[in-house]
């Protein structure tokens, strides 16, 4: 590796809440003179645009439909290993003679098998985790056997180095029913028996945010803090080249969301999204609407796949009240100054977005990292509440409706935005130029650019 400039792939896993943080990171590298590839699937390539950074083709062996079009997990991820890992050793290969030799291999921490195509190449591999370094931890404990496999009722309250007392319920759901999605797991266990083989290891938040858990494992594992990815054109940085978000695998409803936020008041609107995964029950959708046509304020609800859920009638009475859209983009909403409130399932990228944009959030966790995420909206940064699930794991309208007022007016919705408006500040720190997060992305530019020679 003798004095290389740098040239990175950047491999994400082909699902919304992968690409953005992973083509953000490619952003920024390339804002920082790196030439940067986002390596993706046939079935994703042409949704994703950027001025600075170049996009090409691998294949998953599902050219046509993607995971849509496998059997399953498990079948996808397999191939996705075979197919994936020869394809991008051909784009390596092509880029052999270029000017701009490929000297790094950024990828998503759900294809572990980059790493070995990485070395295969004797270039540098970085690992890039999608989730909170606290959610990191717990998997990294397993590993180390500290926790054991289901984890256990017995066992709570559950206390590790650095996180507050867990309650089974808090915990990413794989953990305590792990046969649940085995295959996500298994990769996931795979990715942690080797982070130590990487040549970096990065997570996508900030020292700022899990600041407890950063001095509890310092030392101990390997974890380089870059985030958040969040685009620099909504956290007022002077940051130049391309800050768009610049991906979206679903067609956006046309922007009558935009204008339609326009004619609201400042912090009157609630914005409520799954995000891209996951699913809510017939019954929840219907709790859910109802409890924003309750609520009696403004909404836009982003309804992906539940809106067929809904009864007609309560189509209609939320259309009276609201706006429900298939797809928005979300830093945009997230950004208007008409959104007061995110209804959210706490996906880490979601939870980000609102974080740096200083929205206070109601938190309806479903499934995989989220219920974690959700406590740490409630009870670590106190920028919302977590809404109570009954004996039939519903958010029933009414309790939706006491969350939003909650967060929305009172007391303690005034400590909450005043919560929300000090990490934003502290978010902007951490990713400005020369924040902690911004020197870790240079510590990395400089390796690379420079090689070993
Ligand atoms: N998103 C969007 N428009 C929507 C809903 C979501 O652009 O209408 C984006 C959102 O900004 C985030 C991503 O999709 O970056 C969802 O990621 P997250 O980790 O929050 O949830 P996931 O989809 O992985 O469950």
């Amino acid at each position: 590796m003798k004095n290389q400039r740098g040239h990175v792939i950047v491999l994400p896993y082909p699902a919304q809440g992968h690409i953005n943080p992973l083509l953000q990171f490619a952003k920024r590298l390339a804002s920082k003179g790196l030439k940067a590839t986002l390596a993706t699937t046939h079935y994703t390539v042409n949704s994703i645009h950027s001025t600075t950074v170049g996009v090409e083709p691998i294949s998953d062996g599902y050219d046509e439909g993607g995971f849509k079009q496998s059997p399953g997990v498990e079948a996808y991820l397999e191939s996705f290993k075979s197919v994936g890992s020869k394809t991008l050793a051909e784009l390596i290969s092509k880029f052999s003679d270029s000017a701009s030799p490929v000297n790094c291999v950024v990828y998503d921490s759900l294809l572990p098998w980059a790493l070995d195509v990485a070395r295969k190449f004797g270039i540098y591999s970085a690992v890039f985790l999608t989730n909170s370094a606290s959610v990191c931890s717990m998997y990294w404990h397993i590993n180390l056997g500290h926790l054991t496999l289901p984890v256990k009722q017995e066992t709570e309250p559950l206390l590790l180095p650095g996180l507050p007392s867990l309650a089974i319920s808090d915990m990413p759901g794989f953990l305590a029913n792990p046969s649940s999605h085995s295959a996500y797991l298994a990769v996931i266990m795979e990715k942690f028996g080797r982070l130590e083989e990487n040549d970096w290891v990065f997570c996508n938040s900030s020292e700022v945010l899990e600041s407890e858990l950063m001095k509890a494992m310092w030392g101990l594992w390997p974890l380089v803090m870059i985030g958040p990815m969040v685009p620099s054109a909504y956290l007022d940085q002077q940051i130049s080249g391309d800050t768009t978000y610049g991906a979206s695998l679903w067609e956006l409803s046309s922007d009558r969301y935009l204008t339609w936020l326009e004619t609201k008041p400042p912090n009157s609107v609630i914005y409520v999204s799954f995000g891209s995964m996951a699913d809510i029950t017939a019954k929840q959708a219907e709790e859910l609407a109802w409890g924003l046509i309750e609520s009696n304020m403004h909404f836009l609800l982003v309804a992906k796949d539940s809106r067929d859920k809904l009864s007609i009638e309560t189509v209609n009475s939320v259309e009276e009240r609201g706006l429900v859209v298939s797809w928005c983009n979300q830093l945009e909403v997230l950004a208007h100054p008409a959104v007061g409130c995110f209804v959210t399932h706490c996906g880490w990228n979601s939870t980000l977005e609102a974080l740096s944009l200083g929205v206070p959030m109601v938190a309806l966790p479903q499934w995989s990292d989220q219920p974690t995420n959700a406590k740490f909206v409630e009870e670590l940064w106190q920028v919302g509440v977590k809404a109570k699930k009954n004996e039939e794991r519903i958010v029933t309208r009414d309790e939706l409706e006491r969350c939003i007022r909650e967060v929305m007016a009172g007391k303690k919705g005034e400590e909450i935005m005043k919560n929300a408006t000090k990490w934003r500040k502290l978010i902007i720190g951490t990713v400005s130029l020369g924040g902690s997060s911004d020197k870790n992305i240079d510590d990395f530019v400089g390796k690379l650019v420079e090689g070993e020679g």
